[in-house]
């Protein structure tokens, strides 16, 4: 087996145990260099991903190593960006960047770093036309399991404009940081270099606007604003699925940019891959830079985000009331912010302890009364939206794929969360028989848990139903 073929067999496996979005991230453009005495010499792009294959991924390298030839003892990652270049991709060399403190979580920072540089002062002004917001930024978010990759992606950015990762995708579900992180580049920016021009936008905003301009006859104008750009960053790019011109004329200010080594930062709902209706050009565009995905918090990162907002708020709560809403609220974070905000001003209106037992009271209260208020017709919006179909299309006759599973979902939610009938269901979507909608209903309970983007889809899915 020569190096070529035995690095092919080892990232055959790693894909296998670790996520996709980690695997194009780490290991796109790597290759064995040399394998002499038992020591293996892999050629990775850039410092970023000697830090992460070096401390994260070795084991998993060595071990597969290993288990082709005996004799491999070590690894050791050296940068050779020149091996690199060869693809599709715009990952280019960057001089070691520093990665995120390791694995455990990064508490909030409350004293600021002072600044030693004369253009930081500690608190840079914002202009106002960046559309960034100084309460997002990476000290004060917290870093763990679920995040890490996409954090640390977001810093190096910060730290090295279009050089680092560009475009970088972040996605991710509702809630679960994606535009904290964003905007903590923007900031991040602004305290380091105020001289860049930077733009945070959403995408449907970026349209209202693109639509303003040709109304006006000033296209040209809105393009040339854009295209001037070091920094622009595109919050929940999904809203451009379906809008042909916008898509066109963010292609356009995408390669200008582009070609200039400005950088894009773009999130979304869900990988480039799953957005309905996104021209391939776009797609591949975004694909081809650095993807990376941030998912649920598990139980423990959950209470120390509750525990930084807390202190954020100058609120203090005991643990086992962060533990009780830690435990109730795991879908994401801005509903978890929510229960809190809502438990401490329940209890300073009511001047009572913020105890376990008024915790629980407020927040059974709370889950309570989310539940009582979605309607069918909000099931639908929520449906339709998501997966870019029409009610029609959910009634009509029809097994094509795109649109069955839509139906099959939108059985399961009216089920579970409506205990809606089956029969009832099935006369909803288009007169179907009851047995239809049992069997969507065991199908989508059956897989809910093992097929991990069905899962993400409901999450999403409920988020959007209670929260939005
Ligand atoms: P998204 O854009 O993915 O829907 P947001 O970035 O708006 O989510 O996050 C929702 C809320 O949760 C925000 O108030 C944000 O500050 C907070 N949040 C999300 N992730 C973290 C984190 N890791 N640490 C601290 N706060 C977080
Ligand atoms: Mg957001």
């Amino acid at each position: 087996m020569n190096n070529e073929e035995l690095w092919k067999a080892v990232l055959g496996q790693i894909e296998l145990s670790i996520s996709k979005a980690n695997f194009v991230t780490w290991f796109k453009n790597t290759s064995i260099l040399e394998n002499q005495n038992g020591l293996i010499t892999i050629g990775v792009p850039n410092g970023f991903a000697k830090e992460w294959l070096e401390n994260k991924y070795n084991i998993y390298i060595l071990k597969a190593l290993k288990s082709l030839d005996p004799n491999i003892q070590e690894i050791r990652c050296i940068i050779a960006p020149e091996k690199s270049v060869s693809t599709i991709d715009s990952i280019k060399n960057v001089d070691a960047i520093k990665p995120p403190e390791n694995g455990g979580f990064v508490r909030k920072k409350l004293i600021e770093k002072p600044s030693f540089t004369s253009s930081t002062a500690t608190s840079t002004p914002i202009p106002h036309e960046t559309n960034l917001n100084s309460r997002y930024t990476f000290e004060n978010f917290i870093v763990a399991e679920n995040n890490e990759l996409a954090r640390a992606a977001c810093y190096a950015v910060s730290q090295n404009l279009g050089l680092a990762y560009n475009p970088l995708f972040i996605y991710g579900g509702v809630g679960l940081g994606k535009t904290h992180l964003l905007q903590s580049i923007g900031n991040e920016v602004v305290k380091n270099a105020p001289e860049k021009r930077i733009k945070y936008i959403n995408s449907e905003r970026f349209t209202t606007e693109l639509v303003d301009s040709i109304k006006n006859q000033k296209i040209d104008k809105f393009k040339e604003y854009y295209q001037q750009m070091d920094l622009l960053i595109i919050d929940d790019v999904q809203f451009l699925s379906g809008r042909e011109k916008t898509q066109n004329e963010f292609f356009h200010i995408f390669n200008s940019l582009y070609q200039l080594d400005k950088q894009i930062v773009i999130s979304s709902d869900r990988p480039p891959k799953a957005i309905p209706t996104l021209e391939d050009r776009l797609r591949s565009r975004f694909e081809g830079g650095m993807i990376t995905d941030i998912s649920r918090p598990n139980l423990e990162t959950r209470i120390a985000i509750l525990e930084s907002k807390v202190s954020e708020k100058g609120f203090s709560l005991d643990p086992a009331s962060l533990k009780y809403i830690a435990e109730n609220i795991s879908q994401n974070i801005r509903e978890l912010e929510g229960a809190l905000n809502r438990v401490i001003a329940f209890c300073e209106f009511h001047k009572i302890p913020a105890n376990l037992e008024n915790t629980q009271k407020i927040l059974d209260q709370l889950i309570e009364n989310n539940k009582k208020s979605i309607q069918i017709d909000d099931i639908f919006n929520v449906i339709t939206t998501f997966y870019d179909v029409t009610k029609e299309d959910l009634i009509k006759k029809g097994r094509k794929k795109e649109i069955s599973h839509p139906r099959q979902v939108m059985m399961y939610i009216l089920r579970n969360e409506l205990q809606t009938p089956f029969s009832t269901i099935g006369e909803l979507l288009g007169g179907r028989d009851h047995t239809t909608a049992l069997h969507a209903f065991e199908k989508i309970e059956k897989n809910k848990d093992t097929h991990s983007r069905l899962k993400e889809e409901l999450a999403t899915l409920r988020e959007r139903l209670y929260y939005n």
